[in-house]
């Protein structure tokens, strides 16, 4: 509570875009990272399906594979907001390689920090802060908004777990080593039943599936596990035996933001885009940013933008200072990946027929805009928290 209080009084009176120092240098570098770095193998990787590996070593060599990860786990130590700032940077670039870090980050290691038991956090988090990539897997095919419904089973055989079952939708699955599963020890508890665990790669009985074939963020894996008689030691629970339902509603909170950042990161690359090609193209005798009709869609772009933005700082800021935040949480998600879809699109529209064929670039961001109204809980599901917060639940 102190701390929190110490936060909140540094942050009175300061805009919500004003950054710390460290926040500004931070944010610097990974823009430096981004443009020089990722915005030449940009195309490349949509075009293969897969992130480039070197870009993944980068991000480890960079730190931003465990920004808030503490120092004496090989992490960068730095705030919530820090992770915020580098998957909008990044998604302004390549939103695929914005939830690389944000999954590694408001996810996993955020899971592995929170709920960790200090033989865990030795083990994990400096793996993940310095060559292994983590992955989240909740969502099975049958069981998406509905999450709780899970069918991955967990069997209690004295000295290890037996878990079957198979999870579907799973980011960074191809690249990763270490995944933050969840499966249900007691299904006759329910939703009390589940348990998180912490599996690796090479476990027994643990395979990589099917990899998807996508609209968008078309670098970023996403693929199937499955789990066949899977044997997880008993010391690789995460937090306790039947309170995964707890750690995964409370991540996924987290995790809100960072979708909201990647949102607006998208946005923000679409309307730089949309800023030059209306400077340069000329019909009618003129630059067609000269039209007041154009000039009004960039100004209406540019207000969405920055009203999307306050509302994901704002949640950030309220995670940092302590402050509940699930509500502002699940509204700068609904509102980011809202704004996002309409920028890109009306960014398209602005490049004519231009907008609409793959040697340009502002069609990517309108697919990779689409799956923020889908995943860490669909648009209904964040209007269905919001209502619940508001009318209270009965
Ligand atoms: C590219 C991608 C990456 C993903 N990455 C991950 C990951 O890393 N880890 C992971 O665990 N999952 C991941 N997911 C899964 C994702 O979280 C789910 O797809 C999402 O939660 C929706 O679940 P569903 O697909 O089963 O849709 P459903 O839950 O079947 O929803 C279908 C429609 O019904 C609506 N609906 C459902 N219930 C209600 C209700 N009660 N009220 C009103 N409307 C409702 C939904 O809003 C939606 O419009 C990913 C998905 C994709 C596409």
């Amino acid at each position: 509570m102190i701390q929190s209080q110490t936060v909140i009084e540094q942050l009175a009176g300061r805009p919500l875009t004003t950054l710390s120092e460290d926040e500004q240098m931070f944010r610097a570098s990974v823009r430096e990272f981004a443009e020089g770095e990722l915005r030449p193998r940009v195309t490349q990787m949509e075009e293969a399906g897969k992130l480039d590996p070197a870009v993944i070593k980068q991000c480890f060599d960079l730190g931003l594979m465990a920004i808030e990860t503490p120092e004496e786990y090989g992490g960068a130590g730095a705030n919530f907001f820090s992770a915020i700032l580098a998957v909008e940077e990044l998604s302004r670039v390549d939103a695929s390689v914005g939830v690389l870090i944000d999954v590694q980050n408001t996810l996993v290691n955020n899971a592995v920090i929170r709920w960790g038991d200090t033989a865990q956090k030795q083990k994990y988090l400096p793996k993940l802060a310095a060559e292994t990539v983590g992955a989240y897997a909740l969502s099975e095919a049958g069981s998406g908004s509905d999450a709780f419904a899970l069918q991955t089973r967990a069997v209690d055989k004295g000295d290890h777990y037996l878990l079957n079952g198979q999870k579907m939708w799973i980011t960074n699955g191809v690249e990763a080593g270490i995944f933050v599963l969840f499966a249900n020890l007691n299904p006759e508890a329910g939703y009390r039943g589940i348990t998180a665990f912490i599996i690796e790669k090479g476990f027994p009985g643990f395979s990589v599936g099917k990899k998807e074939n996508k609209l968008g963020i078309r670098a970023s894996s996403t693929v199937e596990l499955i789990l066949e008689d899977c044997r997880v030691p008993k010391e690789n629970v995460l937090g306790e035996v039947g309170k995964g339902y707890k750690i995964s509603i409370e991540t996924l909170n987290e995790g809100r933001i960072g979708i909201g950042a990647q949102m607006i990161g998208i946005a923000v690359g679409a309307l730089e885009c949309a800023l030059a090609y209306t400077g340069e193209r000329q019909q009618f005798g003129k630059l067609i940013n000269q039209f007041q009709g154009v000039q009004f869609q960039l100004a209406e772009m540019a207000t969405e933008l920055e009203a999307a933005r306050l509302m994901v700082y704002n949640a950030a800021r309220m995670k940092g200072a302590g402050i509940n935040f699930v509500k502002e949480a699940a509204m700068a998600k609904l509102y980011s990946s809202r704004v996002a879809e309409r920028i890109t699109s009306k960014a398209i529209e602005l490049y004519g027929g231009y907008g609409y064929v793959k040697d340009y670039p502002v069609e990517k961001y309108w697919r990779d805009s689409k799956i923020g109204a889908i995943y860490e809980g669909t648009s209904n599901m964040q209007l269905q928290t919001i209502a619940k917060l508001l009318i209270g639940s009965k």
